[in-house]
């Protein structure tokens, strides 16, 4: 029996260099777990058919002297992210027989590395959504308390890491997606800087907020998931390159800034509060400055989002016109093609944000909505930029509630949007932030912590990280 609950990617591949268990062991472990508990818990849509394959490969690369700390890592895959010859669905009816046809950027490095992909996982449909309700295959339950959500969107990929059914997992971010479930599942979440790791062969939600952004079970996991999948890459236009990454970082500051007034909003939960103030007690403990700051445009990153969100989106899903990809319904004319396939293939929340964006794009409303969206995302930047002259980041709660229950906000798309609040202005600004652990309560939901530092700064957030994890 392996302990997979305590192992982390580090422990498991000094266990495979020392003897301890084969991959060939340790898949098989993860796939029992998958066995007993993907029934109720839902993560995953599907294990993939080639993992012998894949197993043998890893195999290989540590008798030939070519492993790397990821080699034969069982790794759960986001069912948005391209693996070639495997179903990517977007958890989408209008995907559901979609096969890649060729491998993602995140994919290609990993598949060098000799990761074993086990599967891909639930998510909420085209990654719209906080709770993994709206995927057109079911709900994923939280494997914490099965009655509650595991977050959204990647809360397959979180709830498969959580329930120690894979070793870590990745999933994208839009907006909070990653840091959200993690911090309902109790794991470490990364959202990346955007244009770190390539969006190829990601697909698409909001163009200019998309990122792929690695769980792990701590802070050092993450690091190590994000060195593997960080990179310059030419299909991706908006690729940072080498140049951008090589310049010199500023060393860090140990100030971190509370932005008081962001937290005094209605729809915070009390305990989260709490918990929160004994984060900065802890940060505290640990040698860091904890400053209140104002940060007076941050407050409407969420309302700027949902302008900006769905125009992208009805633009990116316009492609899927039951010609191309997917769904196809017979129509009396090529008008009834388009209307009949996507109305059979999307979901009631694909629909109402292609609505949302038509509109904020259309004649006449498109200055009023998207336009004056994009000055004040750029207020909010630079506003950002110059907080970051004089802090390593600001904190907040990861999300403004504990993981609520099943259905609770799903008939309320106001309150369900709300989970993004402290999500946005991450992705606004193009910056990184991290979800982690920072308790529990009474009756063992876990509680997170989110620290977002400067574009290409992730080194803060791990340096940071690992000091407050030392404390909770
Ligand atoms: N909750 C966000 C939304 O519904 C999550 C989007 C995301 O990060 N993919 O838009």
């Amino acid at each position: 029996m392996i302990d997979l609950k305590n192992l982390t990617i580090k422990k498991a591949h000094e266990s495979f260099l020392n003897g301890d268990f084969t991959v060939r062991q340790l898949v098989d472990e993860y796939l029992k777990v998958i066995n007993e508990k993907n029934p109720t818990i839902n993560a995953y849509l599907e294990i993939y058919k080639d993992i012998d394959e894949q197993i043998k490969n890893a195999e290989k690369m540590f008798t030939d002297g070519t492993a790397t700390i990821l080699t034969g890592i069982p790794i759960a895959l986001k069912d948005i992210i391209l693996f070639e010859g495997h179903i990517a669905s977007a958890s989408s009816k209008i995907l559901e027989n979609y096969v890649a046809t060729y491998d993602s950027f995140v994919v290609e490095k990993f598949k060098k590395q000799g990761v074993i992909f086990l599967g891909r996982t639930n998510m909420d449909e085209f990654a719209m959504g906080s709770s993994t309700e709206t995927s057109a295959y079911g709900v994923t339950r939280n494997p914490y308390d099965t009655s509650r959500v595991p977050g959204g969107s990647s809360g397959g990929s979180a709830a498969a890491l959580a329930a120690d059914m894979s070793l870590a997992s990745l999933g994208t971010e839009t907006c909070g997606s990653v840091r959200q479930p993690a911090s309902f599942c109790g794991l470490v979440g990364l959202r990346t800087t955007y244009g770190s790791v390539s969006r190829s062969g990601v697909i698409a939600m909001g163009s200019s907020l998309d990122q792929v952004g690695p769980f792990g079970k701590n802070v050092n996991d993450v690091e190590i998931l994000f060195d593997a999948m960080t990179g310059y890459d030419p299909k991706d236009s908006t690729s940072i390159n080498d140049e951008m990454r090589l310049i010199k970082k500023d060393p860090i500051k140990k100030r971190i800034g509370v932005p008081r007034e962001f937290l005094s909003g209605e729809g915070i939960d009390k305990d989260v509060l709490k918990n929160f103030e004994e984060s900065c007690d802890k940060l505290k403990k640990a040698g860091y400055e904890i400053v209140d700051v104002e940060l007076p445009s941050i407050k409407y990153s969420l309302a700027v989002y949902y302008i900006i969100m769905p125009a992208e989106v009805s633009s990116n899903l316009a492609r899927y016109d039951g010609i191309r990809y997917g769904l196809h319904e017979d129509g009396k004319n090529l008008y009834e093609v388009y209307t009949k396939s996507r109305g059979k293939g999307f979901g009631k929340e694909a629909r109402r944000r292609i609505l949302l964006g038509t509109y904020i794009l259309s004649h006449g409303y498109y200055d009023a909505y998207y336009n004056t969206a994009l000055k004040v995302r750029q207020i909010i930047k630079d506003e950002l930029a110059l907080f970051f002259k004089d802090f390593d980041a600001f904190i907040t709660p990861t999300a403004p509630s504990l993981p609520f229950k099943l259905g609770e906000k799903l008939n309320d798309p106001v309150s369900m949007y709300l989970s993004d609040i402290f999500s946005a202005p991450a992705n606004l600004a193009d910056i990184p932030a991290i979800s982690i652990p920072s308790g529990k309560t009474e009756n063992g939901l876990p509680f997170g912590i989110q620290i977002t530092a400067p574009f290409l700064r992730e080194d803060i957030l791990f340096t940071i990280g690992k000091d407050f994890e030392k404390l909770v």
